[in-house]
């Protein structure tokens, strides 16, 4: 497979550093509000590599954290009046939905920031040890001057950017040796969660978290370090930089980026207030719809997000589930088992499309171009089935069917029907908490809320009716 590296701005064959391994890093999202969309792109793009790197025979170890100490916790749980740590363990949960709704997350370990603050110190340590770090007044600085290969990873020089901070100037941060450097640990200010340290409260810089969070979960030397593109300066930048000088070893081999989610051609951001939520989504399209609009684009090229696209993703998602179903239907419905002569051929036919798909994938992870060839295994399977042919034929193309659909994330196999199966259940339940609450039995009306909730099934009282949505 090649990758795209951001790091050598070309794309290279996959050599992990392990043979029939693959350790990954993924940047999580700053939890302290519903993710939107945007943040959704690299979490289904990478999942999708992972599933595609699983599906070659790798081993694949895959970390993305949740950054649960922050500056936009911290403004949030004084806004609410609650804790940072209630913040961020709400808004984790909550994006563990969306991650359950979007196929992602189950195979992958999500460490938090604040479990592994006394490795951070540690690593700050041993910087300060190796003269890559310095404390002022409380706050420890990296000294970015003294790690020769800074910039590499984006390109940057590094007196062009002493240029651009000299008339910028931090309050609070005037003891700087020099403007380059960074924040690894602050001082605790009034009223803020703060950790014991060897340069007194405080608490951790934001780059610092994941070159901790990588070295505990997968070590030294990584494969694959991720995230959105605005994250190559100067957050992996940093990254590098602190990694490195404390490891003595090169950090990850290989740096993947995605591209931004936009929307009206502006890039989605929580700052610009232009975003949506992946919760919105939900309370139009089941997630998986979501999930099929983002692999229909190169994860590298932006992608404009618009209502017309997820109505078309919607549509070319159920022609592919209502593929599946009918399979299904003709294969309960076919006798006999032996391959007939003629389907032999056909496999062979089959099995061409199956190295397209793998083909696409290995170059830089082409989802688009996957998909195009899962919907010319749609349009094989359209016209070259019928109860005549034999089980062992269809079960065949039922496989490579949920094979490759699997490999992008998308359960297919649950169809249009069964969804309708389940909203008239859901329906009926409804009607019954309606009645129950005309003769005031709030008891029974309760129990059916949270009956529902149990399935993932939230209620909405509205003016006009109950509405419901999945979780
Ligand atoms: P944040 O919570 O802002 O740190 O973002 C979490 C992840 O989402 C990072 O990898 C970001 O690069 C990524 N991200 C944020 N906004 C967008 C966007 N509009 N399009 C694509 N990726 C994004
Ligand atoms: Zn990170």
């Amino acid at each position: 497979m090649k990758i795209y590296n951001t790091l050598t701005r070309q794309k290279e064959e996959f050599i992990p550093t392990e043979p029939g391994k693959a350790k990954i890093y993924v940047c999580g999202p700053t939890v302290y509000n519903l993710i939107h969309i945007g943040n959704a792109r690299p979490m289904v793009v990478f999942d999708t590599l992972r599933r595609y790197l699983t599906y070659k025979g790798y081993e694949v170890n895959y970390v993305s954290n949740f950054t649960d100490i922050d500056d936009k916790i911290i403004k949030r749980s004084l806004e609410e009046g609650i804790s940072a740590a209630e913040v961020s363990s709400k808004y984790i949960r909550e994006c563990e939905k969306d991650m359950e709704g979007l196929n992602i997350g189950a195979q992958m370990q999500h460490p938090l920031a604040t479990q592994v603050i006394p490795e951070m110190i540690d690593m700050i340590k041993a910087l300060i040890d190796k003269g890559f770090a310095y404390e002022s007044n409380g706050t420890v600085y990296y000294r970015v001057r003294k790690f020769k290969v800074y910039g590499k990873l984006s390109g940057k020089n590094i007196d062009d950017l002493e240029a651009g901070h000299r008339s910028i100037k931090v309050a609070g941060e005037e003891n700087k040796e020099d403007q380059l450097d960074f924040v690894l640990w602050k001082p605790k200010k009034e009223g803020e969660p703060a950790w014991d340290s060897p340069w007194g409260e405080g608490r951790p810089g934001w780059h610092i978290e994941c070159s901790v969070m990588a070295k505990k979960y997968l070590g030294d030397e990584i494969d694959i370090h991720a995230g959105g593109e605005d994250l190559i300066f100067p957050h992996h930048e940093n990254e590098i930089a602190q990694s490195e000088a404390a490891n003595g070893v090169p950090f990850a081999k290989y740096w993947m980026h995605n591209g931004f989610l936009k929307i009206n051609d502006e890039k989605m951001s929580k700052s610009l207030g232009n975003f949506l939520t992946v919760r919105d989504i939900s309370s139009k399209y089941d997630l998986s719809v979501l999930r099929f609009f983002m692999l229909g684009a190169h994860y590298r090229n932006p992608v404009n997000f618009s209502d017309e696209l997820m109505e078309s993703s919607k549509n070319g998602l159920d022609r592919i589930k209502t593929c599946m179903h009918n399979l299904s239907d003709i294969i309960d419905r076919a006798q006999g088992n032996e391959l007939k002569p003629e389907e032999s051929g056909m496999i062979k036919q089959v099995e061409g499309l199956i190295s397209a798909f793998e083909t696409a994938m290995d170059d830089d992870l082409n989802t688009a171009d996957a998909i195009a060839c899962v919907f010319d295994l749609v349009k094989f399977i359209n016209s070259n089935t019928s109860s005549d042919n034999s089980p062992a034929f269809l079960n065949r193309l039922r496989d490579v069917l949920l094979k490759l659909t699997d490999c992008l994330g998308l359960e297919i196999d649950k169809t249009a029907a069964e969804d309708e199966e389940d909203a008239a259940w859901i329906e009926e339940l409804i009607e019954e908490r309606t009645m129950a609450k005309k003769s005031k039995d709030f008891k029974r009306a309760d129990e059916i809320r949270d009956e529902l909730l149990a399935k993932g099934i939230v209620l909405e009282d509205t003016r006009d009716g109950v509405r419901w949505k999945r979780k």
